[in-house]
């Protein structure tokens, strides 16, 4: 069975949307490869779902441009961009079966029935569907449905798929079992993903890159592992890891200009450290623990494994900050600073 799409990179060249005055996506250039799973990562109201809607053609740029392969797309409709788009909100057509609902795309094409039904078929195959094809979506489970609107966008065969937090609507366990049915689905399509959400789990586990956004800007483009080992501002060091990196005031760990992070895995209780501080809050999560406790007016956390001794709360603990696990920033920009 070959899906194999007619794949293509997407290059965003200082692209731009300002919507009454303010700039929701603000001079984006973005290369995306051919075959990449690409995340667009931030939190809400960052400009990520607007950025995806520009590559869909559902939404035309202030300025900059749109390039899918080596054609400018900007004047191009939506349909013609060879680019499916699969929603939060399934939208599926509630009075067809799965099986027409799959279909449709290449109805509207003028696909001949047959055709059509075997291409439906094979999408339904590849997402675990087959017993579901006589269904309608109200005797679905969430899951399934959003299985049928990744169908229907895999029947067209597009360059690209355009993806808007998907998986916001499962709980967490279907939420987890579909994120790696996501993985094999891009893998057996060797198409390009472009995947919209908040969820930094999604992002870590998902992507081949991130790209970290805030306030309509990139902050940060990389592999899951580089920007969570190397991360290039103040806000990508606390969006990505949870708990959130600590960071501290200039002058508490390093008597330099400098802002230090550290995560909360790697900052150690030390009896014999002289930096002293008292235990606010324990919690117990069973495969780990998370100390609570301030350092002057910061509060900052230290993650310990469950095995570990915890202290309680109110004890005097000392913390102490191994220097290969200290990322430093500048306080002027928030952007990282190599020692
Ligand atoms: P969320 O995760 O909440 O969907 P997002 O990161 O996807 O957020 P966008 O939906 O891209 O963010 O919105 C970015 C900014 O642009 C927001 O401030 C939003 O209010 C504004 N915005 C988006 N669409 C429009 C519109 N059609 N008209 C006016 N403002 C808009």
């Amino acid at each position: 069975m070959s899906y194999c799409a007619a794949v293509a990179a997407v290059r965003l060249s200082s692209l731009t949307k300002v919507f009454d005055g303010v700039a929701a996506v603000d001079d984006v250039s973005l290369d995306i490869a051919d075959h990449d799973f690409m995340i667009l990562l931030g939190p809400s109201g960052c400009g990520k779902s607007t950025l995806l809607r520009m590559i869909a053609g559902l939404e035309d740029p202030t300025s900059g441009d749109v390039a899918i392969g080596d054609v400018r797309v900007n004047d191009i409709e939506p349909k013609q961009r060879d680019v499916a788009m699969v929603f939060q909100s399934y939208a599926l057509y509630p009075h067809k079966t799965v099986q027409a609902n799959i279909e449709f795309p290449l109805k509207v094409r003028g696909v001949s029935k047959t055709e059509r039904a075997e291409q439906a078929r094979q999408a339904a195959a590849t997402l675990g569907l087959t017993e579901y094809l006589d269904r309608k979506p109200g005797q679905l489970s969430g899951g399934q449905r959003q299985r049928v609107a990744l169908a229907r966008a895999i029947v067209r065969r597009p360059a690209v798929f355009c993806m808007d937090e998907p998986l916001s609507n499962l709980d967490a366990k279907l939420r987890g079992e579909t994120r790696a049915e996501l993985v094999a689905l891009h893998a057996r399509l060797a198409s390009t993903f472009v995947y919209v959400t908040h969820d930094q789990v999604e992002a870590m586990t998902m992507g081949t890159h991130v790209a970290v956004m805030s306030r309509g800007r990139l902050e940060q483009v990389g592999t899951p592992q580089e920007v969570y080992a190397r991360p290039a501002s103040v806000f990508v060091a606390q969006f990505i890891g949870t708990p959130p990196m600590n960071v501290l005031p200039v002058g508490v760990v390093i008597d330099r200009p400098v802002l230090v992070g550290i995560r909360p895995e790697h900052l150690e209780l030390d009896p014999t450290s002289q930096v002293r501080t008292t235990v606010t809050l324990v919690e117990h999560l069973g495969h780990e623990t998370l100390v609570h406790a301030r350092v002057g007016e910061t509060p900052v956390v230290v993650r310990l494994d469950a095995i570990e001794d915890a202290p309680s709360v109110g004890d005097d603990v000392g913390l102490s900050f191994p220097e290969r696990h200290l990322h430093l920033f500048d306080p002027a920009t928030s952007r990282r600073v190599d020692a």
